[in-house]
């Protein structure tokens, strides 16, 4: 008998080699998660949804409908008190369907020039399928919005989001200071938690 311990293989739904990287650094060598393009996958998973949670349920459940394996999905918002919870499930298109990046981050800054509340968060939900069911984890950061960029590192809206706990923005950050503290870094570690003892917190 041997006494080596069985990797246990999950499917991520997403190619974005950053998140691989961070996702496979918190779960180790117990686990092999394979890409969407790693398992034949090009299908465009639908994202339709209202909330950061079903876009994630979503995705999840179309990959366990095609391929019948364990696996998870995740979906991220930004969520800026002022503007009632915008973007939220826009973030990633807050400026359009063909936006970039910097897009998005001006129309953001136009959008809270008046506001002196400048509260937001971000969260993440991964929506996780085993043979056990459906678990959803959250992971969330607080903060505040900048009035200008700050930065060089990071993506997205790194450059103006400022957390509590810090007081420079995550693109100030080295990437290993905001995995410890971001919405992604909270979720994936709750994540990796259920994985090791099987059971939700
Ligand atoms: P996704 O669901 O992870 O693809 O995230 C949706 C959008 O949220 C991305 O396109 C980014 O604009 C934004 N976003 C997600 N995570 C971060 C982050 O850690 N920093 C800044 N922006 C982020």
């Amino acid at each position: 008998m041997s006494d080596k311990k069985e990797v246990k293989r999950l499917v991520f739904a997403s190619n974005n080699a950053h998140k691989f990287a961070e996702i496979r650094a918190i779960l180790g060598a117990d686990y092999e998660i394979k890409s969407l393009l790693e398992i034949g996958c090009t299908e465009d998973l639908p994202e339709t949804q209202d909330t950061i949670a079903g876009n994630a349920l979503q995705k999840a459940r179309r990959v366990r409908e095609l391929y019948g394996c364990d696996c998870f999905a995740d979906d991220t918002g930004l969520m800026v008190d002022a503007l009632g919870g915008a973007p939220g499930v826009y973030t990633a298109r807050y400026a359009g369907e063909q936006c970039s990046p910097d897009d998005n981050i001006a129309l953001l800054l136009l959008n809270m020039a008046t506001e002196d509340n400048r509260k937001a968060h971000f969260s993440t939900v991964i929506a996780l399928i085993d043979d056990d069911g459906e678990h959803t984890f959250e992971g969330r950061v607080d903060g505040e919005i900048a009035y200008r960029r700050h930065g060089n590192g990071g993506f997205g809206y790194d450059p103006i989001f400022i957390p509590t706990e810090t007081g420079v923005s995550f693109a100030e950050m080295s990437a290993d200071a905001k995995n410890a503290i971001s919405h992604r870094g909270r979720a994936v570690r709750k994540l990796a938690d259920y994985l090791s003892c099987g059971k939700k917190k």
